[in-house]
């Protein structure tokens, strides 16, 4: 039976039982990077989070389709494509490259798709073309807007009133927008950057509609189960997704909206425009993936979470130990010739039922936890009897965490080598068994 699983959904500002729209099937999107440089580690925290959601969902019998997407077009990239003077293609794809090796570095599952705004133009321009149609958008000079006024529920995921909204905005000097809330769905543009000549004018998508539509197109629905991102994309970014969402299909997009909390390097938002980034690629590269990936479970995925070094020695450290006792458990039982165990129950449940309180990750690791001092107890006692369960279920719940787990080898050799040693040992034959333990010791047997 399917543990019932509970959310915090932004747009409701609560806590909610999920379920999926269609059947057993999960569309989860999140935003992925603006692909201009590095990106540093704090992009990696939704990745993080949204791949354990997959991986619990999935866990739970789900057929889960995570979906992220690559911002290619973006004035950012324009610039510095220029800096570079390279195309912004050929920069966009360079970041990307680095970026799918970080993925993989940190064990994330293959997404069901990874779209990219420069390929989608042409539904881009037919969903502006819809929006201008049904009054939802108007021409100025420059761009091409959306009419904020035309949606009441506007303000609604982030929680502002439309007044205090307006109160806020400072009046842009020249501004030929009808209302200063509205928001660019087209920039209509002559200049040298990546540019379309298309049916609504020249120019490039806005950044709102790049994901609106991706996310439309790719699961072949205006209603996901779940969008997610950082924090910071609340507003305005996922409110005007939903504004045009509400416009064009009369849906709020997504029946859950996730926002994780921020990654803080001394105690500010670790961010590209404030110039205190610290890459992810020298982070995963010093401390590895499997470090990274439980030194941000430390924290629930909503709360902030600080970067320091002795953070992330510290989960090193920890993931260190808790893969070192899976090997050795793997390992014995591999000598032994022991097979697989059955899942404890009771510890898998509990573990479940911590990530099924909205990823409380914190609590599905104190289960990890007692696996893998239970673990180190058996070893010492030589246990064969529950010690295969353990093995098993600590596996598993690893595995579901998305570490990339020791795989156990054994050559004949290696075989001969234990099997020799466990019989001098038997035989009390001494001489022999501390010629071979300086052996297996080394090729971590023992
Ligand atoms: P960007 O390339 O800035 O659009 O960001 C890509 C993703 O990373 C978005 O989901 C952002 O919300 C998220 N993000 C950016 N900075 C941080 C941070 N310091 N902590 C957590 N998430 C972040
Ligand atoms: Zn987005």
């Amino acid at each position: 039976m399917k543990t019932e699983i509970k959310l915090y959904d932004t747009y409701e500002g609560k806590m909610r039982p999920f379920q999926p729209l269609r059947g057993n099937e999960v569309d989860i999107y999140y935003c992925g990077p603006t692909v201009y440089n590095y990106v540093h580690l704090g992009n990696f925290r939704p990745t993080i989070t949204f791949d354990l959601l997959t991986r619990f969902l999935k866990e739970e019998g789900y057929d889960v389709k995570c979906v992220s997407n690559y911002t290619d077009i973006d004035d950012k990239i324009i610039r510095e494509s220029q800096k570079e003077k390279k195309s912004e293609k050929e920069l966009s794809l360079f970041y990307i490259k680095a970026y799918e090796e970080c993925l993989e570095k940190l064990n994330v599952l293959p997404l069901y798709a990874h779209p990219k705004a420069s390929e989608y133009i042409d539904k881009m321009v037919d969903f502006i073309a819809d929006l201008e149609m049904e009054g939802y958008a108007y021409k100025g000079e420059n761009d091409i807007y959306f009419a904020v006024s035309k949606i009441p529920e506007y303000g609604t995921l982030s929680k502002q009133r439309i007044e205090d909204l307006h109160a806020g905005k400072r009046i842009e000097v020249d501004s030929e927008k009808r209302d200063p809330l509205d928001f660019v769905l087209w920039k209509l543009t002559d200049d040298a950057g990546i540019k379309f000549d298309t049916k609504i004018g020249l120019g490039r998508p806005g950044w709102h509609t790049e994901c609106v539509v991706m996310a439309h197109d790719v699961f072949k629905t205006s209603m996901i189960d779940i969008h997610g991102g950082g924090f910071d994309l609340k507003f305005p970014h996922h409110e005007n997704e939903i504004a045009q969402s509400l416009a064009h299909d009369k849906t709020k997009l997504a029946n859950f909206w996730m926002h994780v909390g921020f990654l803080l390097t001394g105690g500010v938002k670790m961010s590209k425009s404030l110039g205190n980034s610290i890459l992810a690629k020298d982070v995963i590269a010093r401390y590895g993936g499997n470090a990274v990936r439980l030194f941000f479970y430390q924290s629930h995925y909503r709360a902030p979470v600080n970067y320091t070094e002795e953070n992330l020695e510290a989960s090193k450290k920890m993931i260190d130990r808790y893969l070192l006792s899976d090997k050795r458990g793997k390992t014995f039982l591999a000598l032994e010739n022991i097979e697989e165990g059955e899942l404890l129950e009771k510890e898998y449940q509990s573990f479940l039922l911590a990530l099924s309180d909205d990823l409380n990750v914190a609590n599905a690791l104190t289960v990890v936890d007692s696996l893998v001092k239970e673990t180190n107890q058996l070893l010492q006692k030589k246990d064969k009897e529950r010690l295969p369960s353990v093995v098993s279920t600590l596996e598993r719940l690893l595995s579901v965490l998305g570490f990339a787990l020791p795989v156990v080898s054994l050559s004949e050799d290696d075989r001969k080598n234990y099997k020799e040693y466990q019989e001098a040992r038997a035989r009390k034959d001494y001489k022999r068994s501390d010629e071979l333990r300086p052996l297996l010791m080394e090729k971590g047997l023992l």
